[in-house]
């Protein structure tokens, strides 16, 4: 094959001279900064989410990043794709096996067995919002590290606990300028599943060849999940399969009754979705999602949900304890708040920005803004700067209401030159009653 080789010989060189030095450090795959630019929505985030919980009782828990790795195999369960392909699982250098937490409701209710919550009054509300990582395929709005805030009310099975979990993630997404339809089934329990499950397997055994691969072979360890299946020819046969709320036990079937009642009466619009099952094992009963329609991506964008797990306390060694929570990935909320923009995000303004003239002034220009800042006046400077025009321009930039002026001249007269910067007009301050003037000016 013809390659034309017109290279030079100075600049291949160069070339060689330039793969000898090592390339500079990059993000890796999945990851990503959020940027100074950015934080005002992720700030609104943590705002509100903050604000719901302080609204319905809920109080805060950080639990670690780092867990045992069995933690998450028997929380989250052997089976799951979370726990087969997900984690970032490691030995460490004492040779424990550890996981950067995928999820954080299994760290919950360890802490809440492992502090002896159970002794405090029930239910134990307890909300999060920090990192998790899982090594999953980067699409729209989904990192390898992401950030989940989560509800979860511990220690008591009403179905009014289950609504008021579904209320509190609708309504926050709402409070964000996002208008979310809340997806519902129920998946019953240990009681009732098993028998679902058989009369499913049967089912999806008469149409095995028409599934794909990974449903074949969850056809024999988890058949729920071939109803969650992305594959269209999947999803065909998934439209005719038996549903679970047909084979729902009495007990099962009160509790989905009586949550459903509670939201009707909240006037909460949800549809009841026979195919969610939800990826974790540690389900029973009532599972949710949040689901936003977006144009551009043809399908429904899962903004994140929840359910009920009456189980997962005892699954990780503890005693009984219901509980039901939920979780909403901050990513995609925070892409869907810039897009729709639905949710004022307010700027600083300063009230005063002080500029001054030369070293002097500068020197008595720190002081004035610590007088300033610490009579809780919002106060902004740029004190590298040394140019009048320039230190102007960047107070209208940032919205200031006055400017104070610092001049050789101002020095000599122990005053301050206050410039209004929506008049353009400018007064003589004597210095010592600089920050009574101010705070009487912005009355
Ligand atoms: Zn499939
Ligand atoms: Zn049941």
């Amino acid at each position: 094959m013809y390659k034309k080789k017109t290279t030079p010989q100075a600049s291949s060189t160069v070339e060689k001279k330039k793969s000898k030095k090592s390339p500079i450090p990059q993000l890796i795959r999945g990851m990503k900064d959020t940027l100074p630019e950015d934080q005002p929505w992720w700030e609104a985030t943590r705002d509100q989410v903050r604000a719901f919980a302080n609204a319905y009782s809920f109080e805060r828990i950080d639990t670690p990043i780092l867990e045992s790795t069995n933690l998450f195999e028997r929380g989250v369960g052997h089976d799951t794709d979370i726990v087969q392909k997900e984690m970032y699982s490691f030995v460490d250098q004492g040779g424990e096996h550890i996981t950067v937490r995928p999820e954080a409701t299994a760290s919950v209710i360890r802490a809440y067995i492992e502090h002896g919550m159970r002794n405090k009054p029930q239910p134990v509300k307890l909300y999060y919002y920090g990192p998790m990582c899982r090594h999953e395929r980067p699409q729209f709005g989904r990192y390898r590290q992401f950030y989940q805030c989560g509800f979860e009310s511990l220690g008591d099975q009403h179905p009014v606990l289950d609504a008021e979990m579904i209320l509190i993630g609708h309504r926050l997404l709402k409070t964000l300028g996002i208008a979310a339809t809340v997806q519902i089934n129920s998946i019953g329990d240990e009681v009732c599943r098993p028998a679902y499950q058989t009369v499913l397997k049967n089912f999806f055994k008469k149409n095995r060849k028409t599934l794909c691969e990974s449903c074949k072979r969850r056809l024999h360890k988890n058949p729920l999940r071939i109803l969650d299946c992305k594959e269209v020819k999947c999803q065909e046969v998934a439209q005719e399969a038996p549903q679970i709320v047909d084979h729902l036990c009495d007990a099962c079937r009160a509790h989905f009754v009586g949550t459903l009642e509670h939201l009707d009466e909240l006037e909460i619009l949800y549809e009841l979705n026979p195919r969610l099952v939800r990826g974790l094992d540690y389900y029973t009963r009532t599972a949710f999602e949040y689901w936003y329609q977006h144009e551009n991506f043809g399908d429904k964008v899962s903004l994140g949900g929840g359910g009920r797990y009456d189980k997962l306390a005892e699954t990780l060694g503890g005693r009984h304890t219901p509980g039901v929570g939920l979780a909403l990935g901050i990513e995609r909320i925070v892409l869907l708040m810039r897009e729709l923009k639905n949710y004022p995000i307010i700027g600083f303004h300063p009230d005063v920005f002080i500029a001054q003239l030369g070293e002097q002034a500068r020197k008595k220009a720190l002081r004035l803004f610590e007088d300033l800042r610490a009579s809780g006046i919002k106060v902004r400077q740029f004190f590298a700067r040394d140019g009048l025009g320039v230190q102007l321009g960047i107070a209208s930039r940032l919205g200031a209401k006055f400017t104070l002026i610092l001049g050789q001249k101002e020095i000599l007269d122990q005053t301050v030159l206050v410039r209004d910067m929506e008049t353009g007009s400018q007064e003589v301050v004597a210095y010592e009653k600089i920050v009574w003037d101010v705070q009487k000016r912005l009355k």
